[in-house]
């Protein structure tokens, strides 16, 4: 039996990782088997870790990974040996309720994520479902694919939900991993018109970098809703969405929209949000949450990257740095993604 090196929840279950030699897993039917290049880091991995969701000791993390296929079990005709796929959060659906036939397959009761409920893509290798194995284009650069892989379609499917038409004006609410994703969708996919709100200097000039047309520090205005109205002439934005994980952006994009518009929300603070419910009824405001997304959302995702619309901030690291990059996301002090380089390349 060969082993693997992999990244696990610790069995001290104090929010640390280890890692262990684990044994290869053995490909099944309608399974394949895939050779980990690249596996980013994400907040959500902090979460596991930190048995937020409960505890899940020895889970091998990771649901933003991207490698090639080596093995193809029993019944698998569609993937071949050398195509290159993605690990997202979305790993596996039932396949037959309601959600999963009508094309909601993340909202599926039964559904399975990677680095959660399946050991994940933070290992040599990882199994995949083929029906649900999403292929990462040529074109596109497999490092930058594992952030379209969780924060890209997570955002392109937001700014979907939004129904934001071109010219139209959106606001991103939170500028950062998600933020900035959102920005050049919304921009470079949608043709929307952009306002970026955020708190952080640096991650508002990254926005601004990335084609957001105003930025907005709400540390430094008396009003964000006001700013909005003024740079939309005086009725708000069409749409807002809000990554930020933060009540206070909830309640601002609320009242930053305009009449019949529309507020996609995506960052999960654990609180509730304030919400008039005369603004909601006379103004016609429509509040939409928005969860990952579909194996087609992420087909399309990553379609626009490989076009070259879509430029994601990653920086490469070896694998042996995941804890120190966990305390460094702990502490606040990161821009971009950090992927781990299953290649060894990276020392
Ligand atoms: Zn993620
Ligand atoms: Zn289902």
């Amino acid at each position: 039996m060969s082993t693997m090196k992999a990244i696990v929840v610790s069995d001290r279950l104090d929010g640390t990782v280890d890692i262990k030699d684990v044994p290869v897993p053995e490909v099944g039917h309608g399974q394949v088997l895939v050779k980990i290049e690249y596996s980013g880091v994400c907040h959500t991995d902090l979460h596991v870790a930190a048995s937020d969701f409960g505890e899940k000791p020895d889970r091998i993390l990771g649901h933003e990974g991207v490698g090639v296929i080596t093995q193809v079990g029993p019944g698998v005709e569609h993937l071949q040996v050398g195509d290159r796929v993605s690990v997202p959060w979305f790993f596996k659906g039932c396949g037959h309720c309601e959600y999963c036939v009508d094309g909601r397959a993340t909202l599926c009761r039964s559904v399975i994520n990677a680095g959660y409920t399946a050991d994940g893509a933070m290992s040599e290798y990882t199994l995949l479902y083929a029906d649900y194995t999403v292929k990462v284009p040529d074109a596109l650069d497999p490092v930058e694919a594992t952030s379209i892989t969780c924060a890209g379609v997570t955002t392109y499917k937001a700014i979907k939900e939004s129904g934001v038409r071109p010219g139209q004006w959106l606001v991103a609410f939170g500028a950062g991993g998600l933020g900035n994703l959102a920005v050049q969708y919304a921009k470079n996919v949608f043709g929307a018109q952009v306002i970026a709100v955020d708190i952080n200097e640096d991650k508002l000039l990254l926005a601004k970098d990335s084609g957001a047309d105003v930025v907005i520090n709400g540390k430094n205005v008396e009003s964000v809703e006001e700013e909005i109205k003024n740079v939309t002439g005086g009725v708000g934005a069409h749409t807002a969405v809000v990554t930020a994980v933060s009540k206070v952006a909830f309640n601002q994009a609320v009242d930053s929209v305009r009449a019949g518009g529309t507020v996609v929300a995506v960052g999960l603070p654990t609180e509730s949000m304030d919400l008039s419910i005369p603004r909601l009824v006379l103004d016609g405001i429509r509040i939409q949450g928005s969860l990952v997304g579909t194996r087609q959302d992420l087909e399309e995702a990553f379609a626009f990257g490989a076009k070259g619309l879509i430029k994601p901030v990653v920086q490469l690291r070896p694998v042996e740095d995941v804890q120190a990059i966990f305390d460094e996301m702990h502490a606040g002090l990161i821009n971009g993604r950090m992927v781990l380089d299953f290649t060894g390349e990276t020392k």
